[in-house]
C-alpha cells in the first residue's frame, strides 16, 4: 500500500499540494544520505487531536541536524507550528503519523562542496496503522540479525539521520527474508542494541532492562516515555549492557517506538519468550502508554500538544 495521500505537505515554509512536494534527482541527500528526520504521532483524544511529545521530537531533529552541521533554516517553534498546521489543514482529526525531514538539497556536486547545498525541510502526515501489524498484542516473532549496528564513532546512532537506516534495512530485510517480523541488532561488542526501528526492553523477575545509549542506539522518545511510566508504576528500570543470551532467558520482551508504539515479542530466533504471550508488565505499560497518548489519563508531563482544528485555512502555494 503506497502512503495514503493527504491534501498538503509543508515544504520549505509553505503548504503545497501533496503531489507537488518534489525534489531534484541530484539532491545531495539522495546520493549521500544527508537527511535528518523524525517520526511523530498525533492521536485522537477526547479534546481533539494531540501530537505526542512534539517538542521533544523537534528538539531531537535539531540535535540530529547539529551533528551533521545541517543548518535548518527554521526554528523549533516554526517547525512545531508547521506540524500542527499539517494536522489541522489536512483534517487529520483521527490522528496521524508525522514525518518532518531536513536535508541537503540540490546544489554543487560533491560530498562536501565548497558551498553547502541548500537545506530543504518538509513535513508530511498521513494515517498509519501500527508498524509491526495487528499481531502485536499477542507478540511478534523476531530474530537476532547477522548484521551488527554501527560501531561507536563511525556513524552516530543517536542522530536520526537517513543514512543510519541502511543498517536498519539490512537487519529488517534479513529478518523478513527468514520469515520474522523484525530483526534485533547487536552492538559491535556483541551486546544487545535495538530493533531495526525500535528500542528493546526485557523483563526478568519483575525488573526491566534496556541497553544504555552508548550501545549504538537511538535514544527513543517512546523508550523514555516507557521508562517514565514504569518508574511511576513502581517498576525498577535498569540501563545495562545486555548479553544476547539474556534475550532468550527473559520473562517478557517488547519493542517501543513511535510507529511501533509498544509491541510484545513472543519469540527470538524461534525460542519462546516467557509463556509465548504478551506478559503482564508489557500489558500494563502498553495500557498506560495508550491511556496517556489518547488523552484518557492525566498528562502529568505536558506531553500532549493539542491541535486546533478550527484554525483558519492556510494559504497554499501552487
Ligand atoms: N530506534 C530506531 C533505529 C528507530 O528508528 C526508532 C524510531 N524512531 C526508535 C529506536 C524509537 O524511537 P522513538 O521512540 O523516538 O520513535
Amino acid at each position: 500500500m503506497p502512503i495514503p495521500a493527504t491534501k498538503y505537505i509543508w515544504f520549505n515554509g509553505k503548504l503545497v499540494p501533496w503531489e507537488k512536494a518534489t525534489v531534484h534527482v541530484l539532491s545531495h541527500a539522495l546520493h549521500y544520505g544527508s537527511s535528518v528526520f523524525e517520526g511523530v504521532r498525533a492521536y485522537e483524544t477526547p479534546r481533539g487531536p494531540a501530537i505526542f511529545r512534539l517538542r521533544d521530537h523537534t528538539r531531537r531533529l535539531f540535535d540530529s541536524a547539529k551533528v551533521y552541521r545541517i543548518n535548518v533554516p527554521f526554528n523549533e517553534d516554526q517547525i512545531n507550528h508547521a506540524c500542527r498546521e499539517v494536522i489541522s489543514q489536512n483534517g487529520l482529526a483521527r490522528g496521524a503519523y508525522l514525518r518532518p525531514v531536513a536535508f541537503r538539497g540540490y546544489g554543487e556536486a560533491g560530498v562536501v562542496p565548497k558551498i553547502d547545498p541548500p537545506i530543504e525541510v518538509a513535513i508530511a502526515a498521513w494515517e498509519w496503522a501500527r508498524y509491526l501489524g495487528a499481531a502485536e498484542d499477542e507478540g511478534v516473532d523476531v530474530c537476532v540479525s547477522s548484521w551488527q549496528r554501527v560501531a561507536p564513532n563511525t556513524i552516530p546512532a543517536m542522530a536520526k539521520a537517513g543514512g543510519n537506516y541502511l543498517s536498519s534495512q539490512l537487519i529488517g530485510l534479513e529478518a523478513k527474508r527468514l520469515g520474522f517480523v523484525e530483526g534485533i541488532g547487536l552492538s559491535t561488542d556483541g551486546t544487545v542494541s535495538e530493533g531495526a526501528g525500535e528500542n528493546l526492553f526485557l523483563v526478568k523477575d519483575g525488573v526491566m532492562y534496556t541497553p544504555g545509549v552508548a550501545h549504538s542506539l537511538l535514544a527513543g522518545i517512546t523508550r523514555h516515555t516507557i521508562m517514565t511510566l514504569a518508574k511511576e508504576a513502581g517498576i525498577e528500570v535498569r540501563e545495562i549492557a545486555i548479553p544476547r543470551e539474556m534475550l532468550y532467558m527473559a520473562d517478557e520482551l517488547f519493542f517501543t517506538g513511535t510507529a511501533t508504539e509498544v509491541a510484545a515479542i513472543r519469540s527470538v530466533d524461534a525460542i519462546q519468550i516467557g509463556n509465548g504471550k504478551r506478559g503482564p508488565v508489557t500489558a500494563k505499560l502498553q495500557a498506560a502508554y495508550f491511556g496517556l497518548v489518547q488523552g484518557k489519563t492525566q498528562d502529568k508531563h505536558g506531553w500532549l500538544d493539542y491541535v486546533d482544528m478550527s484554525a483558519p485555512r492556510a494559504v497554499v502555494a501552487s
